[in-house]
């Protein structure tokens, strides 16, 4: 029986052996970005991919997921590695879709492509033969939640019920024989070094809210219309004004885009539009920040005697990283980057999807580098194709043997100590219970 050490070495040099292919991979999916659950080249290359390396992944789980798991020689726990598919519009990206607008400008190509590197140094070094339980490599769907107005349509239509991918995979019951999962994010913040795991990450909820006012002629007759911009820009400041009461603690982030403002110039606005993220810490935070932003949203539809439509759609729950699994990846990072660059991460303002599984099952989301530029800017890219897309897969590979080498004890250990605070159940009565619409009527 091969050591942990002896494995790891084996499955690292045929990463190693892959890496031309693992970077190719990386920049091709860069070249052809994708939007949520609308990833279908992306897809069917992480199926072809991971069909050549003799596995059978599934496809079109929620709408363009792929899994494929491979099975140990023994019983035991299973552990999921999950990259995520898709892309997001960023004005001005250089290598953008001309159709769609979608950029790879998270780093999402390299996930896919450490995800399908971990997946051919596993099975080519034959690792499996050593392993206990199973090992899932996932490509999810739809992690960055824009295109909100098509995904609502897709929801009413029955196509989804959650707008992103990981709640509508666990809805769906992809994860119910998972025990435990891990995916690592690429990092651009130099100041978090090589490699790193977060404490925490914010969670959110998705909101919109639609202005209804009059329309009039805007030149002969602005005093028979209602200005459903105006109102929308009161509802804007009412938000700004309230950030003051939010609490540093809460790590409260609320940021609104008008998304419509009118038809035409001559058109006193009868009807604007707004989408926006309430962020926070703890789900506590969220819905107290979220329900001052409703206020705010109601007080422009009163001020102007117009109408608005708040729907409050569920987002990412916060993320909580497993502090076992932590320790494991912290000797695995510092063993590939150097300790001098391995980094505690202090909690990310951002979120993700991740987050809710971390609700349910022990997670790790750490970061890893080789990207500069901000995080969905038109500067971000990818520098150093080492870091960025073959030591992620080293990463995910020697976690897979830390987890389920002799016998699955090091899997074992995680889940009799891990705590994740809901049951699958009562997670989707909680996202579920987050969906809200409400209309106000401002005219009265
Ligand atoms: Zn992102
Ligand atoms: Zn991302």
């Amino acid at each position: 029986m091969a050591t942990k050490q002896e494995l790891k070495n084996a499955v690292c040099k045929a990463i190693d052996r892959n890496s031309e292919r693992i970077i190719g991979l990386g920049e091709r999916i860069r070249r052809q970005p994708e939007l949520g659950f609308k990833e279908f080249k992306t897809a069917r290359l992480a199926e072809e991919t991971l069909g050549e390396l003799g596995l059978k992944p599934r496809s079109g789980l929620a709408l363009t997921g792929v899994r494929a798991e491979a099975a140990g020689v023994k019983d035991g726990p299973t552990f999921a590695l999950l990259g995520e598919l898709d892309g997001l519009v960023v004005a001005g990206h250089p290598i953008a879709d001309p159709e769609t607008g979608a950029a790879h400008a998270c780093g999402h190509n390299a996930q896919m492509a450490g995800l399908l590197g971990a997946a051919m140094g596993l099975c080519e070094a034959r690792a499996f033969e050593h392993l206990a339980g199973r090992v899932v490599f996932f490509a999810v769907p739809a992690e960055e939640y824009g295109d909100v107005e098509w995904r609502v349509q897709q929801a009413r239509a029955g196509r989804l019920e959650f707008l992103g991918g990981k709640p509508e995979l666990l809805r769906l019951g992809h994860f119910d024989d998972v025990d435990l999962a891990m995916m690592i994010h690429t990092n651009w913040r130099r100041e978090d070094g090589k490699a790193g795991v977060p404490a925490s990450n914010n969670g959110r909820v998705g909101k919109t809210a639609r202005f209804i006012g009059r329309a009039a002629h805007a030149g002969s007759a602005p005093h028979l219309g209602v200005n459903a911009l105006y109102a929308a820009q009161i509802a804007l400041a009412g938000i700004n004004a309230v950030r003051e009461t939010f609490r540093d603690d809460d790590s409260i982030r609320v940021h609104p885009i008008l998304t419509h403002g009118g038809s035409q110039v001559n058109v006193i606005p009868g009807d604007a539009r707004l989408e926006m993220y309430v962020r926070g810490k703890s789900a506590e935070g969220v819905a107290d920040a979220s329900a001052k932003v409703d206020r705010a949203l109601r007080a422009g539809a009163l001020a102007l005697g117009a109408r608005v439509e708040i729907e409050t759609l569920p987002g990412p729950m916060p993320l909580l990283c497993d502090p076992s699994m932590a320790k494991l990846f912290e000797t695995a990072a510092r063993g590939l980057v150097g300790d001098e660059h391995y980094r505690n991460i202090p909690h990310r303002s951002g979120s993700t999807d991740m987050g809710d599984l971390s609700q349910i099952m022990p997670i790790l989301h750490p970061y890893m580098g080789g990207a500069t530029g901000t995080g969905h800017s038109a500067e971000f890219r990818i520098v150093d194709p080492q870091l960025g897309y073959v030591l992620p897969a080293k990463a995910l590979a020697c976690m897979a043997i830390d987890l389920l080498a002799e016998g699955g004890t090091g899997a074992r250990e995680v889940l009799k100590t891990a705590k994740p605070p809901m049951t699958r159940e009562g997670y989707l009565a909680f996202q579920r219970g987050i969906a809200k619409r409400e209309r106000f009527d401002g005219t009265a």
